[in-house]
């Protein structure tokens, strides 16, 4: 039988290192669906599209051949067969990955090949909009959430550790623009899902986030 748990929320919530140990924990197969939206915004800044013109998202997202393995211990992911696991994690695909994901044929795209790639499988699957549109009727539904001053003291700790330059006051206010634009986007905004389950990480370490979410995957 088909079992999906989705686990949603913004960025700087812990959800990914999460989701990988929630999944090698329980077992399933696990998706990073935000990983398929740097693909998608790789391609089009590597055609030269210009991200503030849909149509020309459109035209490039269309043709883009990607792979990524659902194994939660693997980190690779394909671009017509390159390895871009390392370049989708830039600033330049980060600064314009919100833009391309707003375009409704890029979403529909995503949705289809995600819907595809755990197929049949119980599956931990990881993005924004994945309990409310992509798997509504997933049998666990995670929101997880943090203060934005939290989830920019984690990325900002995180790039100090990866011996990146980093500036808090930079990170937050990257935080807050990507939460403003992917809560307001007209497509599929990011939100809880009516019957998610809420955790908030602000106070929690990972160890403790997994416990948790472990515990409601045996409920
Ligand atoms: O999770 P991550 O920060 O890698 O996601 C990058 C971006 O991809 C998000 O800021 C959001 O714009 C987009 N995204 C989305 N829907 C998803 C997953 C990610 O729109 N399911």
């Amino acid at each position: 039988t088909t079992a999906i748990i989705t686990i949603d929320g913004p960025a700087g919530t812990g959800k990914s290192s999460v989701s990988r140990r929630l999944a090698d924990r329980v077992g399933a197969r696990y998706l990073d669906t935000g990983a398929m939206y740097r693909v998608a915004t790789l391609a089009a800044l590597r055609a030269g599209a210009d991200v503030a013109v849909q149509q020309e998202i459109i035209d490039t997202v269309a043709a883009v051949a990607m792979t990524l393995s659902n194994d939660p211990s693997s980190h690779a992911v394909t671009l017509a067969g390159e390895d871009v696991s390392d370049e989708i994690r830039t600033d330049a695909v980060t600064q314009a990955v919100s833009a391309v994901s707003a375009v409704k044929a890029v979403r529909e795209k995503m949705v289809a090949l995600q819907r595809e790639l755990v197929a049949g499988e119980f599956a931990v699957v990881e993005g924004r909009d994945i309990g409310t549109v992509v798997f509504p009727d997933a049998t666990l539904k995670i929101y997880l959430t943090a203060t934005a001053e939290a989830r920019a003291q984690r990325r900002h700790d995180q790039n100090l550790a990866q011996g990146r330059t980093s500036d808090l006051a930079a990170v937050l206010a990257d935080v807050q623009r990507r939460d403003h634009l992917d809560s307001t986007r007209e497509h599929s905004p990011l939100r809880p899902a009516d019957d998610a389950v809420q955790v908030d990480t602000s106070n929690l370490d990972i160890d403790q986030v997994i416990d948790r979410l472990a515990e409601l995957s045996n409920q």
